[in-house]
């Protein structure tokens, strides 16, 4: 048997020129491609937590970093294909900027504020945390934990008015400190990249869907997991 895929996708726009992520966009068109195929596979949108039962035939859709452009051009775009999907969403940054991103150069992108979340939430939608300011939480010191892993916990689930129950490591970056006080802080479920760790909810793994990944693409990939993860 094998757990139900968990896709990730970051934006949903045009890659804008002198961006240093290109890959991170996804086109409106090609996610309505994704939507289209997902529903003749019959592949219906599953929660967080349905996508831990093997005895589920669905697809988790993640949404790393809370970009504005997931209220503008993603959510008409799943509602109109009866999806649904999570944000893992940076507390210390709503209706900011992607900080880290410019540090190093690439273009400033707005990132939804707490209103749009909130209303987002009420409507079906649903939130995880992505650290306070997208933290490398392998290179911070474990005392910086309350402000990444912690609070934002309490900051999120006062803003959507329900218990936080998802954590998404940014870049992917995780160790077993970091998964324990994931777990401590009250979570239950942790969101990595690639393979993740087999059998752990504290580093689930994930398909990177990026710009170049078509429809036939993810159609692979979706194959792939399916091969990968029957046992
Ligand atoms: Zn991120």
């Amino acid at each position: 048997m094998a757990l139900p895929p968990v896709l990730m996708y970051h934006r949903v726009a045009s890659a804008p020129v002198g961006t240093i992520v290109p890959g991170h966009y996804v086109s409106p068109r090609t996610l309505e491609r994704h939507l289209r195929l997902l529903n003749a596979r019959k592949l219906i949108a599953l929660s967080p937590a349905e996508s831990r039962d093997v005895h589920r035939s669905g697809v988790l859709l993640t949404f790393d970093d809370g970009y504005a452009d997931f209220a503008s051009a993603a959510a008409p775009r799943l509602r109109e294909a009866g999806f649904s999907a999570i944000v893992f969403v940076c507390t210390g940054l709503l209706g900011d900027h992607n900080a880290w991103d410019v540090a190093l150069g690439d273009v400033r992108e707005p990132l939804m504020d707490a209103k749009t979340i909130s209303d987002l939430a009420k409507e079906g939608f649903w939130f995880g945390v992505h650290t306070s300011r997208h933290a490398d939480l392998t290179a911070v010191p474990e005392t910086r934990f309350e402000d990444e892993i912690f609070g934002p916990r309490r900051r999120l689930s006062e803003l959507i008015g329900a218990e936080v129950d998802d954590f998404c490591y940014p870049y992917g970056r995780h160790s077993s400190p970091v998964r324990k006080a994931v777990a401590d802080a009250g979570y239950r479920r942790g969101f990595a990249t690639g393979r993740g760790i087999l059998g752990d909810p504290y580093a689930i793994g994930r398909i990177n869907v990026r710009r170049d990944t078509t429809a036939l693409v993810l159609a692979y990939k979706l194959l792939r997991h399916r091969m990968r993860g029957s046992r």
